[in-house]
């Protein structure tokens, strides 16, 4: 699985590069199909990236070479550009991040990179498991010695007995599989970045009312 993607890697490289040589063209016309298209191209290309670094991701895991680089840093400012990020490039317009709890003043001794991908990730699923819906929550608050971070949704929910599987390497909820695509590997690797974190997880959800991803990380 290593070997295969990195060589699907060094092709895609090269056609982000070119992409961008096109985009930089100087008689571009924003308005021409080649425009759309060259839009397009990116948004797979930038899909087709997410895929492979989370099957290189697994492949660091399942040969414990997926390293935690811990220093500390602003979590507030992590998660105020997080949002920004996910407004302006979801998939569903008119979509509202909301922000409920306390501010988290203290830095954070983490892996700010790996930290911001399970936030994309849990923001990503809350997205599209909740089609059509308006808003998603970010709750944050700040206990003793841990901090808390939950991205609810009000979108499809999970059966009750699937809710200990989410987690689990390649697992994807059958009912929901066929309209949803994904591989199941994201909130795999959620879970083992926040365990090298030393944190705790999970979720919590109604069925058909929607759902609510959360870790916790340690302050002390
Ligand atoms: P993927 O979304 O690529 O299938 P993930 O590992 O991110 O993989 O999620 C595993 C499974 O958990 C999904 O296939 C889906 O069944 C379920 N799931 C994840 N997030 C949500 C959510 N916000 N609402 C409902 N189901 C979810």
């Amino acid at each position: 699985m290593s070997i295969a993607s990195h060589e699907l890697k060094t092709p895609l490289t090269s056609i982000k590069a070119y992409i961008q040589l096109i985009e930089r063209m100087e008689n571009k016309q924003p308005e021409s199909k080649v425009a759309t298209y060259i839009h397009r191209a990116h948004d797979q290309v930038s899909k087709l990236d997410g895929l492979i670094n989370d099957l290189l991701d697994v492949s660091k895991i399942e040969n414990g070479k997926l390293k935690i680089n811990k220093k500390p840093f602003d979590l507030e400012q992590l998660i105020s550009g997080v949002i920004e990020t996910i407004q302006y490039t979801s998939a569903q317009p008119g979509l509202k991040v909301e922000r409920q709890g306390a501010l988290i003043a203290k830095e954070i001794n983490g892996d700010a990179f790996r930290i911001e991908q399970i936030l994309i990730n849990f923001f990503t699923n809350a997205i599209k498991y909740s089609p059509g819906a308006e808003k998603v929550v970010l709750h944050t608050s700040v206990e003793k010695d841990h901090i808390y971070i939950g991205v609810q949704d009000f979108g499809i929910g999970i059966p009750d007995h699937k809710k200990k599987n989410v987690f689990t390497k390649f697992y994807r909820v059958e009912e929901s599989s066929v309209q949803f695509q994904g591989l199941g590997i994201g909130l795999y690797i959620c879970a083992e970045i926040i365990k090298q974190h030393n944190g705790t997880y999970g979720v919590e959800s109604t069925l058909g009312e929607g759902a609510t991803f959360y870790f916790t990380l340690p302050t002390s």
